[in-house]
């Protein structure tokens, strides 16, 4: 296919593909794939879920946008669905996960500036993934991400990934941080775990030093690690949560949650969206957070990627070129000792599509509505094409 009229911007694989379902994808020659990957983290509840289909059919005939000059009935309900899932107050809906840490980022500096810090900064991660919009590819990890689009954003300090210590240090010398922006399991930067007490001890370093707490959730979030959001596997409320990817199941939407100070910085004129929340893609989000719950989706997460963790462990346990299998619920990242990219061909080869994060880590990031023999059909063939790199390498 040519997409010359394009612009550049993609390195696309030479496939695509007519329709899905469930965690199928099929291919213009009627080839059948299982979609490991979901549309990267997007399609949580797999393709053409028939809720979600009918919700959006239905909202269409009635109402797609009306803006934000008025109230919106399903923005509204669906804010109400998202707090009750995360404990959090209030929403602010923007159109994909940058949108929602640009807003995350516009909190952090205004409630900088309501208590006296005139040039406010925020501590963000080394390998971190937060969009590609000018703020967010600055608080972005990757020079490569960064590269030829300098001047970058100012107010940003870098520290290590899950190094409290460093954390500590930068509190003591830096009066002017008010925030830190952080995943609390990188998705981009190769399925990056935190330390086990990590985010509670993040937590109280922000509580003594009046931080906000942002966790960026666009991936992690809607179940994705086998709780709604990753926080929540820790005890703990953030100050701000962002989310978007699984939300929308594919229609564009951001979310940018606040609790507590963090809920009231904004204020009318503050921030806005012209699509940001509109009746269309809050009809869908809504049946997408409705069927997470009743179906019991964070389990199934958490039971699939169990699986799929136990299997790789096996497999490759005594595998000198595995040098790591990691990831929680159904984000699992596997790093061998050298790039691997041909995986993705290897894969597609045997129906399959996965992905490969940070050069040399498979990641895997199926539809939570995965059952079991489809996860031992997916276990399979990733075990095949990695035995098979490592031995034909
Ligand atoms: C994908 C992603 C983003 C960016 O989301 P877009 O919808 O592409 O703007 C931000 N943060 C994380 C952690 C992501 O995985």
């Amino acid at each position: 296919m040519s997409m010359a009229a394009v612009m550049n911007t993609y390195g696309r694989l030479p496939v695509s593909f007519t329709h899905g379902k469930g965690v199928y994808l099929y291919d213009e020659e009627g080839n059948q794939y299982i979609d490991a990957i979901s549309g990267i983290g997007v399609n949580a509840l797999g393709h053409a879920h028939p809720a979600v289909s009918d919700a959006i059919k239905k909202q269409a005939d009635l109402l797609i946008h009306t803006s934000n000059l008025y109230g919106v009935e399903n923005q509204k309900q669906l804010a109400e669905a998202l707090c009750a899932v995360s404990g959090m107050d209030n929403v602010f809906f923007g159109n994909s996960g940058a949108e929602a840490n640009e807003a995350a980022i516009k909190i952090a500096r205004l409630y900088g500036h309501n208590k006296g810090v005139d040039q406010p900064h925020i501590v963000v991660m080394e390998n971190a993934f937060h969009g590609r919009t000018m703020a967010t590819l600055t608080a972005s990890g990757s020079r490569k991400i960064q590269a030829g689009f300098e001047p970058l954003v100012n107010g940003f300090v870098r520290a290590p990934y899950g190094d409290i210590d460093a954390l500590t240090n930068i509190a003591k010398n830096n009066p002017n941080i008010v925030a830190v922006l952080m995943e609390p399991l990188q998705g981009e930067g190769g399925v990056n775990c935190l330390p086990e007490n990590h985010l509670a001890e993040i937590r109280a370093l922000c509580d003594k030093n009046d931080w906000l707490m942002m966790l960026d959730e666009v991936q992690t979030g809607n179940g994705r690690t086998g709780c709604y959001f990753a926080y929540q596997h820790h005890h703990i409320l953030p100050d701000v949560v962002t989310t978007a990817k699984g939300l929308g199941n594919g229609l564009p939407i951001g979310a940018c949650l606040a609790h507590g100070k963090a809920a009231t910085v904004l204020g009318p004129g503050n921030h806005g969206s012209t699509y940001g929340g509109n009746p269309l893609v809050c009809a869908a989000a809504l049946v997408v957070v409705n069927t997470i719950n009743q179906q019991q989706l964070c389990k199934n997460a958490q039971q699939m990627g169990a699986l799929l963790l136990d299997k790789f462990n096996r497999a490759f346990e005594h595998n000198e070129a595995v040098t790591d299998i990691r990831g929680q619920g159904l984000m699992i990242g596997i790093e061998l000792v050298r790039p691997c990219g041909e995986l993705v061909d290897r894969a597609r080869a045997k129906g399959v599509l996965i992905n490969v994060t940070a050069g040399s880590v498979v990641r895997l990031l199926p539809p939570l509505i995965i059952n079991p023999s489809q996860t031992e059909q997916l276990a399979t063939v990733v075990i095949d094409i990695i035995n098979d790199f490592i031995g034909n390498s």
